[in-house]
């Protein structure tokens, strides 16, 4: 039996369209034994809500089964004056911070979505308080670097070009509080009360999920859904251990090479 943390986007939908034999394939893993852990690199929605999204579409878990970044960046920020760019949304799971406009001791960047609010979270006026507060001593925090996700529409920018710029612009490198951050990947397997090499993480992304698992210990399958590209496989150095059709055929590659 292992402790398996799964990604949500691109794993389990795109844009909200489900993928197919997602809710059968965790069913599967949990009759098998296995322990369960849902971590997404989202930044806009609450955890209550993902877990509700998940549910709706058919798969059995309960809220505290989802590590969103949101309540990472609570952890690591908390009684700090800090300076957010992130979706309206997330705000009350910001527990404990004190957001300011001004005089912040850290500048929070989170990620982009499929809404008009993006334009706003990360209009130039935005950035530019951000950029100023850097300047005067801010120390700069991101909820993830992504350069993009897939939607339903094709590949979306993602807020990782806004961390950079500001990184850029700032001459300063950004926290990661989400994946691949050891502090995020850290909690996970506190939660699943697990080890690193007894610990698979399923997911889309080649680098975040992947390569990032990897250099924690951890072993690795690669799903064809989401924002898999094939020539990111041929073309790279990253080897996961496994890459399969979709989640649905999860359980069964599991069972065959888990011996
Ligand atoms: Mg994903």
């Amino acid at each position: 039996m292992a402790a398996i943390l799964l990604d949500v986007d691109g794993v389990f939908h795109v844009s909200g369209e489900p993928i197919a034999g997602g809710a059968e394939a965790v069913r599967r893993l949990r009759n098998d034994g296995h322990r369960l852990r849902f971590v997404t690199n989202n930044t806009t929605r609450t955890r209550a809500d993902l877990a509700e999204d998940l549910r709706r579409m058919g798969l059995e878990l309960d809220d505290d089964e989802v590590q969103t970044t949101p309540r990472a960046a609570a952890r690591a920020l908390s009684g700090k004056r800090v300076l957010a760019l992130t979706m309206h949304a997330i705000v009350g799971e910001l527990e404990g911070v004190e957001l300011v406009g001004e005089d912040a001791a850290a500048v929070l960047i989170g990620g982009a979505d499929e809404t008009p609010e993006t334009n706003l979270v990360f209009s130039f006026m935005n950035l530019a308080r951000a950029f100023h507060e850097l300047e005067a001593g801010a120390e700069l925090y991101c909820l993830h670097k992504n350069r993009w996700w897939q939607t339903k529409n094709g590949p979306l920018l993602d807020a990782g070009a806004f961390v950079t710029g500001l990184e850029y612009a700032a001459d300063t490198e950004a926290i990661v509080l989400g994946k691949p951050s050891t502090a995020y990947f850290e909690a996970a397997l506190e939660a699943l009360d697990a080890d690193a090499s007894m610990t698979w993480v399923v997911g889309d992304d080649i680098e975040t999920d992947i390569a990032g698992a990897q250099a924690h210990g951890m072993k690795t399958v690669l799903l064809r859904t989401g924002k898999f590209r094939p020539d990111a496989v041929e073309r790279g150095s990253v080897r996961p251990d496994g890459i399969v059709s979709s989640i649905s055929q999860l359980p069964d590659w599991l069972e065959a090479n888990l011996r």
